[in-house]
């Protein structure tokens, strides 16, 4: 960790992944799709990063502590 993440704006990240078969990931891409869109009521930039980064984590983490 060098330097401090700082936030992006969402359109400049790489749309999230989310696994066809989760609903958990279904979910969070409905919402994030949502949140970035900027003609949506429920527009929300950072969230739609924190969504992103959330749908990333459901699966395949390289980094996700197991216990
Ligand atoms: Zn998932």
């Amino acid at each position: 960790m060098s330097d401090p993440v700082e936030l992006l704006d969402p359109l400049a990240v790489s749309d999230p992944q989310p696994n066809p078969d989760c609903d958990v990931c279904g979910a969070l891409f409905k919402q994030w799709q949502a949140a970035k869109e900027p003609k949506s009521p429920l527009h929300n930039p950072s969230r739609a990063l924190d969504l992103a980064v959330e749908i990333r984590r459901h699966h395949g983490s390289v980094r996700e502590a197991r216990r």
